[in-house]
């Protein structure tokens, strides 16, 4: 009799700690973002992904959400995600979230796991998923995210390495310092050294590119044999980070003021874009002081589409270059092109200005070998699951000596 007393005081016990817990979703982090959340029941959501438009309120983009879960533990939560629709290239879209793009969540904020189930309502459209956490407090993301402050807690790590340099080299629109790092063994004659330059997250949902930045960095960095090499025989250039500011408010692909980074390299306002004006400025002044660059790269992630592309090299100057680097890069087990390799077209939008790429607008400045790669984030046929943190850090070091072997082989 007693014990059952006790029992019944513990179970109104937590029905008390529920009761003054309720279950709460909050976007109060570094990099979190969530649009209008709606309790549909008890521990029934309904979570709105925010989405971002440009500076002239078009090219809406609903793929970044990241937020965590706080006092549904050993509950059955249902989350609906909503508001998907939005536009590309000035293109009307059913929105980048799907069935096949499953959310990620996390019980540390730190290491990440894919929701394996999902339900996909392309009507209206929404994707609905099920989980019951083991913790009270859970984070769920469209992929693993990576911040500023992960950024810098790495090159923390690096501080006391004799091969590596940072440089800023401007601001952003909200005054973050713009960093350039630069790799390479100073003992080393600077002469013959070819010259790598790598460009990373210009826009602030794909968190790939940085997963993979982080790859490439621990690599370039290392006690490898031919890491050591690729430092003694080469410059690597490396912007870390292209857009500090939408990482920091967790934003989609356009900066503080609405400008897309990877637009805009035709009609550059520093007071705009400050972000394209930092990083022009640094690789053009490179270039006019006479020093190479043998090879340009900026990575990028979409939905399902994974390739390389070119500078729109109409002359077909740098076609065993992208041949070489293409053949490369398809040895590896993180890279699984979905078409050959191909030259970009000249701008993005013809006859619009403020719509070429980094690699369009290189090309057009200085006829750059500038290339872009794209890395889907869904179901990968060479991995068979979707990336996680782990094969984009591979994917970086793969990149990183692709890069080196396509100019030194
Ligand atoms: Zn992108």
């Amino acid at each position: 009799m007693k014990q059952v007393l006790w029992l019944a005081v513990i179970a109104m016990a937590q029905q008390f700690a529920s009761a003054s817990e309720p279950i709460s979703i909050r976007a109060n982090f570094e990099g979190a973002a969530v649009g209008k959340i709606v309790r549909v029941a008890e521990t029934h959501f309904r979570c709105g992904v925010k989405g971002e438009s440009d500076q002239d309120g078009r090219n809406r983009q609903a793929n970044w959400y990241y937020f965590s879960v706080n006092g549904a533990k050993d509950q059955a939560l249902t989350l609906d995600l909503v508001d998907l629709p939005g536009e590309y290239n000035y293109r009307p879209n059913r929105g980048a979230v799907t069935g096949d793009t499953l959310p990620w969540y996390s019980e540390d904020n730190r290491n990440w796991r894919p929701i394996e189930t999902a339900e996909y309502q392309p009507d209206t459209p929404l994707l609905r998923i099920r989980l019951r956490p083991r913790a009270n407090k859970i984070w769920i993301a469209h992929v693993p995210p990576y911040t500023n402050q992960q950024l810098q807690r790495l090159l923390d790590e690096f501080k006391s390495l004799s091969d590596l340099r940072q440089q800023i080299v401007g601001r952003t629109a909200q005054g973050r310092p713009m960093l350039l790092l630069t790799i390479t063994d100073e003992r080393a004659p600077a002469a013959q050294k070819k010259v790598l330059w790598l460009m990373f997250r210009q826009h602030s949902w794909e968190a790939g590119s940085s997963w993979a930045c982080e790859g490439a960095l621990r690599f370039l960095l290392s006690a490898d044999p031919v890491a050591t090499e690729m430092r003694r025989t080469a410059i690597f250039k490396i912007f870390p980070l292209s857009d500090p500011d939408g990482v920091a408010r967790g934003g989609v692909r356009f900066n503080t003021n609405g400008f897309d980074l990877n637009r805009n390299w035709d009609a550059v306002d520093k007071t705009k874009m400050p972000e394209i004006a930092a990083q022009r400025k640094a690789i053009l002044d490179w270039v006019d002081a006479g020093r190479r660059v043998d090879l340009f790269l900026t990575l990028h992630n979409t939905e399902t589409s994974e390739y390389l592309e070119g500078p729109p090299d109409a002359e077909g100057r740098y076609r065993s270059l992208m041949e070489r680097f293409f053949k490369l890069l398809s040895e590896t087990k993180t890279f699984a092109p979905a078409r050959p390799p191909r030259f970009a077209e000249a701008t993005t939008t013809i006859d619009k200005p403020g719509r070429m790429t980094v690699i369009q607008g290189l090309y057009k400045d200085r006829r750059l070998p500038a290339f872009l790669i794209e890395q889907m984030i869904t179901r990968h046929p060479k991995l068979a699951r979707q990336p996680a943190p782990e094969d984009r850090k591979q994917f970086g070091a793969d990149l990183a000596r692709a890069m080196w072997r396509s100019v030194t082989q």
